[in-house]
């Protein structure tokens, strides 16, 4: 018997309503499977920690998911819940850089043509909408949020910086990904104004002489924000900066019935985490209604992560029984206009696993 650590992140706002939502399903696949079981150990972490013990990412927490296989996350913080600076309290993006998850891999999938606002898209003639954003997690725009700065300054600013390491390592991610895919990679930047991002092109046309195999194509992020409204189905995998990815991806998960729908992982050399895309949704938290698909898609991306023939085929079965409960539009949440609460939802997908 094989057992494998999990360490859960509830989070804030919605975060444990999704997350038991995937708990439920990742037992109810268990069951399916052999020689394999699952050590769930539940994490504090969060806003609500912070108004608890002062602290929204206790050193004991960070050590405690090191020790474990992988880790999945609800959601974390609160607008209420700030630092002195004004800035919200994010300890998910604080964990990325502790844990060196430079790799955030956001699939964007259609299940089914009711749930985009495209026309045209999904369904048995349209185009489907199936691609990943590779978005550069550790670096960039984020990066140095929580450096002290001089207080009382009539100005502000932000540093976009771009290191040869973080850009090589995560192009030759989103490369490897593409490999595996339609063998397709699109740079997202603006190389064309920010000389931070002509660095970023220049490794990007770096590591793509190591993989002649895959067709390469250079975009600007505002050119982005079109072609994914125009045609979404001629993407497969793009990369790029950490805040344009943050955008991109809410952008992204629009198109295929919002935050709801959107899974990631954020991957490094020696851990793996796994959440929503979305965040705490404070407005719905508490009422039941969250859409849990997007952390049940996480989950499946843990699983298949993990990567042991079972945990595997544990991944294809949750994907199936999403792909075939979500292929059915009677069967949505209130964020795609329908009346099923999270719990409804989540029967019925562990109901399809088969
Ligand atoms: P963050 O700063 O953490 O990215 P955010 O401010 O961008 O958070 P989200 O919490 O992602 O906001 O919510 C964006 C919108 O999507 C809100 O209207 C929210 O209610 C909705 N939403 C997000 N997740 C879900 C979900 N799982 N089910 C239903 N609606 C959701
Ligand atoms: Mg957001």
């Amino acid at each position: 018997m094989i057992k494998f650590d999990i360490s859960i992140l509830p989070g804030d706002g919605i975060g444990p309503e999704v997350v038991a939502a995937s708990l439920d399903v990742l037992r109810a696949a268990e069951t399916r499977l052999r020689g394999v079981r699952f050590e769930c150990t539940e994490l504090s972490v969060g806003a609500g920690e912070y108004l608890k013990n002062g602290d929204p990412l206790p050193g004991s927490a960070i050590a405690r998911m090191k020790q474990a296989d992988a880790i999945l996350l609800g959601a974390m913080g609160l607008p209420s819940v700030r630092w002195p600076n004004g800035v919200e309290m994010t300890p998910q993006i604080d964990i990325r850089e502790k844990l060196d998850l430079y790799n955030g891999v956001r699939p964007i999938k259609l299940y089914h043509e009711s749930h985009s606002p495209l026309k045209g898209y999904g369904g048995v003639n349209g185009k489907p909408i199936d691609f990943v954003i590779i978005r550069e997690n550790c670096e960039g725009l984020f990066s140095e949020r929580l450096t002290p700065r001089p207080a009382g300054r009539d100005f502000e600013t932000d540093t976009l910086k771009i290191t040869r390491r973080g850009a090589e390592r995560v192009c030759r991610e989103a490369f490897k990904l593409a490999r595996t895919r339609r063998k397709h990679c699109t740079l997202v930047d603006k190389a064309n104004v920010l000389p931070s991002m002509a660095f970023f092109r220049k490794v990007f046309d770096e590591v793509a002489a190591e993989f002649p195999d895959v067709q390469t194509d250079r975009v600007y992020i505002d050119a982005m924000a079109l072609f994914l409204v125009q045609r979404p189905h001629t993407f497969d995998v793009m990369v790029t900066e950490n805040m344009f990815g943050d955008i991109l991806s809410d952008l992204a998960a629009g198109l295929v019935g919002g935050m709801g729908m959107a899974p990631s992982a954020d991957l490094g050399d020696e851990y793996g985490l796994f959440q929503p895309s979305h965040g705490t949704a404070p407005t719905i938290a508490g009422k039941g209604i969250a859409n849990p698909v997007a952390t049940i898609l996480s989950l499946a991306m843990l699983l298949d992560w993990l990567d042991h023939p079972e945990t595997k085929r544990a991944a294809r079965l949750i994907e199936q029984a999403v792909a075939r409960v979500c292929g059915d539009p009677a069967n949505r949440t209130a964020d795609l206009g329908g009346s099923l609460g999270t719990r409804a939802i989540t029967e019925k997908i562990i109901a399809a696993l088969e």
